[in-house]
């Protein structure tokens, strides 16, 4: 449930409030807006009634959350949350567009890749470390030398990193290195992953599983929240279904779903979504025009030399071109890029 505090609400109020309800074993979460307080109390609702929440000094109205993810919801959270970092603002006005390769392969391939994307207005470089690949044959990444590429390209242009972490031992090298640290597709329900990451306090940027419900992804999300670590930016990239034309089929109705659901700001992975160089840019644009935050895209230098997802990847002429494009759609729905 949620404990709305009057505007103006004293401090003292609040801190009698969450005494009273830590006493009978609820955990809390506060969030502080601009104009009031709400207290998120999660726990036995049966034992709460006994407090008189409603009638204690400073408290507007006791509302249950009536969904199964509570920290995530919009009834716990009205407003959007804006994810800031070094100056970028996800889940803002701006689209956040997060582009690279697939894999971090090389030191010449994450030079250009990161020159290009930032010429092409892009905010966060993307780059996998770890692979978490279907067949153990294929490439697995170049680990933490691979951290360190991405690192140096942060230092020589000012994007943001994010990168995949794929255990939970990981996070804390994955976390020294990135901005922001994803959860693949394959792991959002490690929850052993996902406790670790709820910890930390950089963000997480949480991809939809294969075969995920809506429901499931926002409640692998309340994992995160519930921890402690409310940085969450949730990715739909695409889930499985019996449509072979596409490597995925990509779910753009979430999209407003989960805004209507969540708080939490959503993104979109067309590369991954559709498996096809050719879909990505006009999946871009419906996402921005359904009201996605942001995208991610996979770009490299050489996709047909790529050692992992060529298919999907554009090469930087494309990139540079498709941002151009996207603009003019994310202006006629009121947004920047
Ligand atoms: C990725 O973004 O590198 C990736 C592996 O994607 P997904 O987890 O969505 O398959
Ligand atoms: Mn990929």
């Amino acid at each position: 449930m949620i404990i709305v505090m009057n505007p103006g609400a004293k401090k003292e109020q609040v801190d009698e409030v969450i005494l009273r309800l830590t006493q009978i074993g609820f955990g809390i979460h506060l969030s502080e807006g601009e104009t009031r307080t709400v207290i998120g109390a999660i726990g036995d609702r049966s034992k709460a009634y006994s407090l008189g929440l409603e009638a204690m000094e400073g408290v507007e109205k006791v509302v249950p959350i009536s969904k199964p993810f509570k920290l995530v919801s919009r009834e716990f959270k009205q407003e959007n949350t804006i994810i800031e970092l070094n100056g970028v603002k996800i889940g803002a006005e701006k689209i956040v567009v997060m582009a690279g390769p697939c894999a971090v392969e090389s030191e010449g391939q994450v030079k250009l890749i990161a020159e290009s994307i930032k010429a092409a207005g892009a905010d966060v470089l993307r780059g996998g470390a770890y692979k978490p690949r279907t067949s153990p044959y294929a490439f697995q990444g170049m680990e933490e030398e691979g951290l360190k590429l991405l690192a140096e390209a942060r230092e020589k242009t000012g994007l943001c990193i994010v990168t995949e972490v794929v255990n939970p031992q990981c996070v804390p090298l994955v976390g020294k290195y990135a901005d922001i640290l994803q959860v693949g597709a394959r792991n959002m329900q490690n929850f052993d992953l996902l406790r670790e990451l709820g910890k930390i306090r950089k963000p997480v940027l949480l991809k939809r599983g294969l075969s995920a419900t809506i429901e499931e992804w926002l409640m692998a999300a309340e994992y995160l929240m519930s921890g402690g670590n409310y940085n969450v930016i949730l990715c739909e990239r695409g889930i499985r279904t019996f449509e072979t034309y596409t490597r995925n089929t990509l779910d753009l109705s979430a999209i407003p779903i989960v805004k209507g659901l969540s708080h939490l700001p959503v993104i979109v992975d067309p590369s991954h979504g559709t498996g096809q160089r050719r879909l990505v840019s006009s999946m871009c644009k419906a996402a921005i025009a359904a009201g996605a935050d942001g995208l991610m895209v996979e770009v490299h230098p050489d996709p047909e030399r790529a050692l992992c997802d060529g298919p999907q990847s554009l090469n930087p002429i494309q990139f540079k071109e498709l941002m151009v494009e996207l603009g003019r759609v994310a202006a006629s729905v009121d947004r920047t890029m």
